[in-house]
């Protein structure tokens, strides 16, 4: 059976034969859910921002069921997210977010992988290149 180009893009990037390459549209910053920062991303992200390390967990940070998450709100943007700017942290971004798309349920689940497609700049444009590919074969 002949594969989409959206099941090609997304068993390539799974078996690593594809590069991603975050475009910084912020889709992701602005989809419901929290950002969960490690303890050893809190240097990185206060240091972009000016802060001490203190500084940054008293004034954006809480504790949710003993993880630390960004103290914004679940359905709203993440709150370092700026429209026109995007992300102010970009360089030391959470892991969470580096590894966006690569989440264990958008890998497993090919539903959930086109849910991604949809809004995912990076993902649209690797697909945009696989039809193109498919035309000119
Ligand atoms: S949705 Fe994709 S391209 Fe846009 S910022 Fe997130 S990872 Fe990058």
């Amino acid at each position: 059976m002949e594969r989409s180009p959206l099941s090609e893009v997304h068993s390539s990037l799974k078996s690593g034969d594809l590069l991603f390459k975050c475009f910084r549209c912020g889709s992701c910053c602005c989809g419901d859910g929290y950002v969960f920062v490690g303890k050893d991303e809190l240097s990185g992200i206060s240091e972009i921002l000016g802060l001490r390390p203190a500084e940054f967990r008293e004034k954006h940070l809480e504790l949710s069921r003993g993880r630390r998450r960004l103290n914004g709100e679940y359905d709203k943007p993440c709150i370092f997210f700026r429209e026109g700017e995007g992300c102010l942290i970009y360089e030391a971004r959470p892991r969470q977010c580096r590894s966006f798309p690569f989440w264990l349920e958008h890998m497993k689940d090919p539903e959930n992988f086109a849910e991604i497609a949809g809004f995912c700049r990076g993902v649209k444009e690797l697909v945009r290149i696989k039809e193109k590919e498919g035309r000119d074969e």
